[in-house]
Formats: C-alpha cells, structure tokens, sequence
C-alpha cells in the first residue's frame, strides 16, 4: 500500500491543478480533460467544459481527498508532467526555424479568437481561425502574442421562439469563472492603459489567457472611471452600430499598440488577422512621428512592419466608414497628431482624393503592410481582382498572395477519437506502434499531427475496415445521444411522453448528413430542401434512409438568415421530414465537435466564389466524416475526385438564380447517384467496403494538410521569419 501523499505533495498538486486550469493547453489534452471531468462530471458538462469553473465548483477540501486516491494523483502527475514538459521543451520548430521571434514575437491582431466553449468570444470561421492559429503558434513554439478584445457578453446565445424564429440572449462571463488571469503592472497594480476615442479618453485593462505556451491579452474598458458608454463598448462582439464598431477597432488597434509598449514587448511583425485591427498603422505612425518622422517617411518606415489577411470575397462584407464617422470618432486621437485629416483619409480610399468614398479598414491596411494574403487560391484570385484598382498593375501582378486555412488538429479530434487512435499507435504487436515510437520517441501528439501517420490510413494492417466502421458508429451514435438531449432540452414544455419520443428522434443505421456554420445567406443553408419531394423519398426509404442535422446561428440583424432557420426548423417539425431533420440550436465549438465528428458526409453548398476558404469540413475528416460540397474555398484544393464528394465542376455560372438552380440539381443528383449508393453497398457483414476506402483516402490525403500546423508554419516561413 502506497503512503498517504504529505501536505507538501497536496499543495504541489493542487497549485499544479490550479495553474493548469489556467492555461488553455488542456483543452488539445484529453488525458488534463478527464482529470476535471472526473472531479465534477456534472459541472463539466453543465459549465461549458470549463476547468476552473469545475475547480471553483469542488471545494478546497474535497479536491484533496480526490488526490488521496493513488490512482487519481498519479493521473494527475502525469498530466502535470506532460504540460510542464510541454512548457519547457527547448528543441521546438520555432526555436529552429524562427529564433529571433523569441526576442521580438510576432503580434497577432483579430477582433475574434474562438477557443473554447467557456470563452465565447467570436462571432464565426474567423475567430475559430484565430483561436486555432494560436494553439498552432503555442505548439510550434513561435514568439507570438495574440492581441483581442474581451467582450464580457460575448456573442450572442441562440434561442428558438414558438414562431421558429431566432432570438438571442446573453449570458454575461465572470472574468474569475473562465480561463484568464488580470495583467498587472511593475507593482502588481492592475495594468491601465488609456486610448483618445471620440473627445475622451478612455482607460482599458486586460486580460491574459494562456493559450499554451503563447499569451493572449485581451483588452477591456469595463472599469469605474469610464463613462457608461465606454464601459459598454466591449460588451458584445460586433455590438452595436458603426459607431460602437469604429471605436471598438480603435481600442483594438490603437490600444492594442499601446499595451505592448506598456507590457515591454516590441514586436518584429504586426499581423492584422482583417482589417477590424488595421488602426493599429496609425498608432505605429504616431510613435514614428513623435521621434521626429514626418509623416510620409512614417508610413515608409513601419509598413516593412505589418503583415495583413483579408478574409472577405464580398464587397460589402469590408469595413467602411463615413468621414463624418471617422472624423467624430479619432477627433482627439488626430489632433495629437498633426496631420491634415483629408491624408488620413486618402488612406483608407482606392481614390485617395474622392471625397465621397468612404473609409475602408481594408484598404487602409493594403496600404500599409508589407505583404497581404487570401486564405485559399481560388479567395487570393478573387481578391486580387477585387483590389486591382489599388495598384495599377494586371490582375495577376496584385501583390496578394494566398496562405490556405487550417485547423488545429487536435483541439478539433473528438475525445473517443484521440483515444483509439492512441491505441492504435501504442497497440503492441504490429510493426507500426514500433515504427511511430521510434520516430516520435512516443510522442504521440507529434505523431497524430504528421503526415505519416494519416498516410498509414490506406494500409489494413494498421487500421481494419471493421475497426474503422465500428469507429464510425459509436460517433454517430455519440452525436445522436447528444442530439436527443439537446432537443430535449430544447423543447422547454416537454411531457413525460417527450422523452419517450425524443428518444427515438434519428436513426443509427441512417447516412447521416451534416450542416453547421454561421447562417450568411450565401452559404445557403436551405439549399438541399429545393427538391423537397426527393428529399423526402430519400428520408423515408427504409433500406437506405437518409437523416439532416443542422445548427448555425444567423447575425442578429440578418433576417434573411433568421428566416433560413426559420424555414429549416419549420420543415423539422412539421414536414414529411420530422424525425429525419433536426435543428440543434445554440451552434458553438462543442455543437461544432459533435457534428463534425458524428456526421458521415459534411455538406457545404456556399454560393461560390464566397466562401473564401471554410474550414468545418477540415474538422470533419479526422473523424471518418467526408466532404461534400461545392469546388469553393479549401475544398477545390482538398478534392482529388477520389477522397468525398463533389458538387458541381470547378467553375459557376455567373447569374445567381441559374447558380442556385444548377447547384441544387448537381446537389441532388451526386447525392443519389454517388453517395447513397456507395454508403449502402455493404458485404455480407454489413460492411461497406467501398465508403470505407474512399473514407481512407479521404484521410490519408485531407487531415495533415490542413491544419494550423502546416498553416502557421507557411506564414512562419514567408512572413514571419523574413523579417
Ligand atoms: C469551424 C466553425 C466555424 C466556421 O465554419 P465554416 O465552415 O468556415 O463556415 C464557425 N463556427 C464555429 C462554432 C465553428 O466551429
């Protein structure tokens, strides 16, 4: 019997435990996830997942009597190791590959960054990116600083009224009750900085999350001495009207500079993730000025220092502003500055001297950055040819290039996935757990994330057809428990009944297909449902039934999205298609993980060319789930005509209503002809040999190559190490 742990051990443990709530790591470690899982499996699963709401939740006392059990303290112990193993690693890629970023990191700009369910502070695909471009920088050991804002409501929770019609509630987020930590100063002082918006100046304190071995601060104006006005303005991701939205990107950009020269920090690349951040050249110019620069040898000398990604296809979906706006909201910031406000505005103008062209925060950073990036190839020749007027030279000289998204793999993995993977490459008796320990020296997060190991995904031996379909069940079977207590939970007036009948809502055996993302009309979520009575012959075969799970949230002045949903959760409960079709409401990253991973096929029928990359599918396809979709974004560079499903050829017609009729016949038509067919033709076991094969190849080919790995390493290479 081992010894009772000593008072000294306790207290290692339990400020072990502390310190690793507190940093974001936990959430790509399966192994620190079970640990808080197991303290309060109740609180875990009713807190967003949230470690230290569940330290907060178990008493002081009970914790240590948890680590009295041996079993649980050595589980502890090795978590514990692992991440501060992961901490100190000094034979990183960043330290070989980028070592000056060490001394001067690059700063990372984004008014979003998605990165767990407790920390709901992104609006989309945007943020999620943001998120996932940290942990990547974390795990490569690159000098990195994130730089956001921190919205104390944050975006918006999803509710369904009785008309099925979007309506939106905030749950406020205790700073205390989530992964961050206050910044303080020299004297442990909270840390003020102050930033000229409209006539005031407004103060800002900040928030620190460990995002592994990379910060992240996050700015925030909810203190005393602030007006009420100003205290609100962090509230909300993308609150409010163009006024809240300009001074929220002046408290991002300006503000964003001043915290780093505050915290000491002086980075070699400001990396504006959108233009939401790209005020922060105008603070750059400031301090070149104050030095003695004029202005045009300001601008000369700190666009070497900026680096900027657009994101947006659509002319509309880029920042603008009056110069009626822009001269209310910087008035007290410009007069410091000295320069006539007619130059400030010639730089946010493709025509610098048409008075009437608003400013754009995109054309501002155009200007001022060194190099500028797509986030797909088919998004950089859609940008170049949106920007060309800026630069007056042919298309394909626009100097704007195209890094493809990513994400990062293994806070995506599902946690019953990183498990049998695991086994299977720590399983003894094959060749190949022998080959990974040698070449990873049993790190088997490195190995999960190499291309190697997907490429073992077409080879038997390694992994069975058998192993892989039993795989595939127990992940739809996840998603469908989880989906019947959502909608339980959901359906606010439920009988006894109800549970019986929520109970049986899809079916196991179903091919089951999948939609989740922001509802923006151009993703057209009702796209499949214009051949509503095929659609339900496919639901209500009984040898081969088909079943729909959707969920997204609509933006909450976008009606036209709000009646998408309305549509589809009409159809849900009161079509041919109920019990086939459901809606899970409220979308967020645990929906998203859920689905990505329950699904069989992932459809994405955006209205091409606007999805400029899309990275939900990239989720999908380390779990076995397939793409389906339109040659748009990621997936024209993904599909191989061999690893999922397409949907139409690489081209489109340039009229939308003849776009959106040939899309959803070419949706239909690739959905009877291929998909179903293949998912039904089974041996006589029940296997489906041929989807399995195609499922391999899928992730044999799809899963390394995108994520924020190969991603970051690309901006690293390009961008960040030039300097
Ligand atoms: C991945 C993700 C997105 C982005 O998905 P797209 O396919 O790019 O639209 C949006 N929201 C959440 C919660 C996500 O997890």
């Amino acid at each position: 019997m081992k010894k009772p742990l000593t008072g000294a051990e306790l207290n290692e443990l339990v400020a072990g435990l502390n310190k690793l709530s507190r940093n974001l790591w936990w959430t790509w470690n399966q192994e620190a996830q079970d640990l808080f899982a197991h303290l309060s499996p109740r609180g875990w699963q009713n807190l967003f997942h949230n470690a230290v709401a569940v330290l907060r939740e178990v008493s002081e006392y009970e914790l240590r009597v948890h680590l009295q059990d041996n079993e649980f303290a050595d589980r502890v112990r090795v978590v514990l190791k692992e991440f501060n193993d992961y901490l100190n690693e000094q034979n990183t890629w960043g330290r070989k590959h980028a070592p000056k970023l060490h001394k001067n990191p690059v700063a990372y700009f984004s008014a979003e960054f998605g990165l767990h369910e407790s920390l709901p502070i992104a609006a989309g695909g945007l943020g999620i990116l943001a998120g996932d471009h940290s942990k990547s920088a974390s795990d490569l050991d690159l000098g990195f600083v994130g730089v956001g804002l921190f919205y104390r409501e944050g975006y918006f929770q999803q509710a369904i009224d009785s008309n099925n019609w979007q309506t939106e509630y905030y749950n406020p987020v205790d700073p205390h009750n989530v992964p961050l930590e206050p910044v303080l100063d020299a004297n442990g002082d909270r840390l003020i900085c102050t930033v000229e918006i409209g006539m005031s100046d407004v103060d800002f304190q900040v928030w620190r999350v460990n995002v592994g071995r990379v910060p992240l601060y996050l700015l925030d104006t909810n203190l005393p001495e602030n007006e009420q006005h100003f205290r609100d303005l962090t509230n909300r991701v993308y609150g409010g009207d163009s006024t809240t939205r300009i001074m929220q990107e002046i408290l991002l950009g300006i503000g964003g500079v001043r915290l780093l020269r505050a915290l000491g920090i002086a980075p070699s690349t400001f990396h504006m993730n959108e233009g939401h951040a790209a005020f922060l050249t105008l603070e750059l110019m400031r301090e070149k000025m104050a030095a003695g620069k004029t202005f045009a040898e300001a601008q000369k000398l700190i666009t070497p220092d900026c680096i900027f990604t657009t994101h947006t296809p659509v002319e509309a979906g880029h920042d603008r502003f009056t110069p009626e706006l822009m001269n209310y909201a910087l008035q007290r910031y410009l007069a410091n500055l000295n320069i006539p406000f007619k130059d400030i505005l010639a730089l946010g103008r493709v025509k610098p001297d048409d008075t009437h062209e608003p400013f754009c925060m995109t054309v501002l950073a155009l200007k001022l950055c060194r190099a500028a990036n797509a986030v797909s190839e088919l998004h950089g020749q859609v940008s170049r040819h949106m920007w060309q007027s800026l630069y007056n030279v042919p298309e394909d000289k626009v100097p704007i290039g195209h890094i493809t998204n990513g994400i990062h793999l293994l806070g995506w993995m599902k946690g019953s996935v990183r498990t049998f993977w695991r086994r299977k490459l720590t399983e003894n008796g094959n060749g190949h757990s022998k080959y990974f320990h040698e070449k990873f020296a049993g790190d088997w997060s490195s190995a999960i994330n190499h291309a190697d190991f997907w490429e073992k995904m077409t080879d038997p031996t390694f992994v069975s057809d058998e192993e892989l379909w039993a795989l595939r069940y127990k992940l739809r079977r996840e998603l469908i428990e989880f989906a019947r207590r959502r909608l339980l939970l959901q359906n606010q007036r439920a009988t006894p009944g109800d549970f019986i009948r929520f109970d049986h809502l899809l079916n196991p055996d179903a091919l089951t297909i999948g939609f989740a993302r922001r509802f923006a009309t151009y993703k057209r979520a009702p796209l499949i449902f214009q051949q509503f009575d095929n659609i339900v012959k496919l639901v209500r075969d009984k040898q081969r039934p088909v079943q729909f799970v959707f969920a997204g949230k609509a933006h909450p002045r976008d009606d036209d999205g709000k009646r998408f949903i309305q549509q589809i959760i009409h159809l849900s409960k009161h079509s041919e298609l109920a019990g086939h079709l459901i809606f899970i409401e409220n979308y967020d990253i645990h929906v998203a993980r859920q689905m990505v991973s329950g699904c069989d096929i992932w459809l994405n029928n955006p209205r091409r060319p606007l999805e400029a990359s899309g990275t939900s599918g990239m989720k999908a396809s380390c779990h076995g789930c397939m793409g389906f979709s339109i040659m748009d974004g990621w997936w024209r560079e993904g599909y191989d005509g061999k690893n999922g499903f397409s949907i139409g050829p690489d081209s489109h017609p340039n009229n939308i209503e003849e776009q959106d009729r040939v899309d959803s016949a070419n949706l239909y038509q690739t959905l009877t002809e291929q998909v179903v067919p293949l998912y039904f033709n089974r041996d006589v076991n029940g296997i489906p040999r041929e989807w399995i094969k195609r499922m391999r190849h899928s992730m044999a080919t799809l899963v390394s190559q995108f994520t924020t790995d190969r991603m970051v390493k690309e901006y690293a290479n390009k961008y960040y190490a030039t300097r």
